[in-house]
């Protein structure tokens, strides 16, 4: 493209024209995100998850997936910001630190209400990021929490970059000291990986030496689970993924399936809201996927 003899003017209205066409783009972007995820189509493509689905299939990096992705939930919480990315007020950086805001406080203590959260979208409007960043922490009940990152090092060397509690320094000081005598020099990243396996005997489903888990009754339904959960190797049996596994009825219980071993599966939950989807019905579905899952609902069996 040659734009060296294009006129002063047009040069600036076209680029005003083509900037004000790129933010509208970005909305309809967002609803096109809002309507794949309501439909759990990602999962029926063998991905994990809608980010994955936007950075493997769309193309874009991981830091424009998760923007756009946040400023797709955001606008169905607060839906005036559409407008306000349409006006070019707010730029989904803006929209990050609110979310971040938002989640922590939702964690932390209560959710905010939307009344507050249209006033912080209200205030951050026309402002730098710094500002927007003030305007979040003066809504904020703790520092703001940066987002944990990750990157590569070397081929076998991952670096993590966490926020935590500060009493957490002590527990790890605590920990260090208790695996002195056979780990004299144990460095951080060493704990952690100590942990990570003491947690996965723990917590894998399919494990069946786990302290809590020893006793389980033959033939019963408990048994059933973790027999799914041993065949999948306690990973997703449609897409591979570790996130909020439930075992997941073949023949839907409500269509007859029966709770024997051969008729149960594990799933993912985006993989199983899709199953149920594809089984119910988007519409009889809708009600039940709007619903945020609690945090004990892990199996429906
Ligand atoms: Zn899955």
């Amino acid at each position: 493209m040659n734009l060296r003899h294009e006129p002063d003017e047009v040069l600036i209205s076209k680029t005003e024209k083509l900037v004000r066409e790129e933010r509208e783009i970005l909305t309809v972007i967002l609803h096109r995100l809002k309507e794949i995820n309501r439909r759990r189509l990602y999962s029926s493509m063998g991905y994990k998850s809608l980010f994955h689905c936007a950075v493997e299939r769309f193309g874009y990096s991981e830091d424009q997936a998760y923007r756009r992705i946040n400023a797709m939930k955001l606008i169905d919480d607060v839906p005036e910001l559409e407008q306000k990315i349409n006006e070019g007020a707010l730029s989904l950086t803006h929209i990050g630190i609110a979310q971040t805001l938002f989640k922590q406080e939702a964690k932390l203590k209560t959710p905010l209400p939307l009344k507050i959260k249209q006033e912080v979208i209200e205030k951050m409007c026309g402002t730098s990021v710094r500002q927007a960043e003030r305007i979040a922490l003066s809504y904020s009940s703790a520092p703001l929490m940066t987002p944990d990152k990750i990157r590569a090092v070397s081929e076998d060397h991952i670096e993590i970059k966490l926020t935590v509690a500060k009493d957490v320094e002590a527990k790890l000081e605590k920990l260090k000291g208790f695996l002195a005598h056979q780990n004299p020099h144990l460095s951080l990243g060493e704990l952690v990986e100590k942990l990570c396996d003491l947690g996965l005997q723990e917590w894998d489903p399919s494990n069946s030496a786990a302290p809590r888990k020893r006793r389980v009754k033959p033939h019963s339904k408990a048994q059933a689970k973790r027999q799914a959960y041993q065949k999948s190797q306690s990973a997703c049996s449609h897409c591979g993924s570790h996130y909020a596994l439930e075992v997941d009825h073949r023949t839907p219980r409500a269509l007859g399936g029966s709770d024997k071993p051969k008729n149960l599966r594990v799933l993912c939950r985006s993989c199983n809201q899709r199953a149920a989807i594809e089984a119910f019905g988007q519409i009889k579905m809708d009600p039940f996927l709007r619903k945020r899952p609690r945090p004990h609902q892990r199996s429906r069996l």
